[in-house]
């Protein structure tokens, strides 16, 4: 079970700061097999649920023992709130299991990693070392066409008082501008948004529209850091769903320790 292959790639401008530990897994070093190959932990992927159990379990015993929340995605814009000051807390935590249908999470509590599942669509995760006050979004483009990322900035400013330039915020490996076609777009795609098309293209650079709706939002341009890695340029790095239609998900996890 224990692998040496498990890789994880970190945000440059998140990884020195001591209150938080996080991490983007690549597919290398789990046991699915297959078109699955291997670090999968997409339990609605079509993969044999043992392979994605022991999947996570090899995130956990990576990211040092502490329970991981995951969020049942549904591109949408609902954000889960997690106080550690909630009372009824207790009774509704289980972490493990996919118990809370949101995009997005926020939380102040220590020692919990809040996970997203992606393959093409974006982890964004923001970090206010003053509140010190985690988040973890999932934006594909649907996610993108409702601004859960500025919605979820606007979640931490009212439910923790955050200040929007202390935020630092990093963007996941996800389809970049080169693989963004849209053909549909007329459809799918608001037209104010359609100042992100390429030109000539039916191409669209959501990488841009997210860094616009944090600095919208007040987030400072040098406080968002995208690695700017596609995934369906690096498929034997990370999973595509564009790239391979069947496949798993990479994990994008982050606490506060
Ligand atoms: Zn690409």
């Amino acid at each position: 079970m224990e692998s040496a292959d498990i890789k994880v790639y970190e945000f440059e401008y998140f990884k020195n700061h001591a209150h938080i530990v996080h991490g983007i897994f690549t597919r290398a070093g789990g046991t699915s097999t297959g078109t699955f190959d291997s670090l999968n932990i997409g339990m609605n992927s079509g993969d044999e649920h043992p392979a994605i159990a022991n999947n996570r379990k090899l995130i956990i015993r990576k990211m040092g023992m502490k329970p991981l929340i995951f969020l049942n995605q549904m591109h949408g814009d609902v954000i889960k709130v997690l106080k550690k000051d909630d009372n009824d807390l207790s009774e509704s935590f289980q972490p493990g299991k996919e118990i809370y249908t949101a995009d997005g999470i926020v939380t102040d509590m220590k020692d919990v990693f809040l996970v997203i599942q992606v393959a093409d669509c974006q982890a964004v995760m923001l970090y206010d070392p003053q509140k010190k006050v985690i988040a973890n979004i999932h934006s594909g483009w649907q996610g993108s066409v409702k601004n859960i990322i500025g919605k979820c900035v606007d979640k931490m400013i009212l439910e923790f008082g955050c200040q929007t330039e202390d935020i630092i915020a990093g963007i996941s490996p996800s389809l970049g501008p080169c693989c963004s076609e849209f053909v549909n777009y007329k459809d799918e795609i608001p037209q104010s948004l359609w100042k992100y098309k390429i030109k000539d293209k039916d191409y669209f650079d959501f990488w841009k529209m997210s860094s616009d709706q944090l600095i919208y939002k007040g987030v400072k341009k040098g406080h968002i850091e995208n690695m700017k890695i596609c995934t369906k340029c690096n498929t034997d790095i990370f999973y595509s769903f564009r790239g391979e239609k069947k496949t798993g998900r990479f994990a994008c996890v982050i606490s506060i320790v």
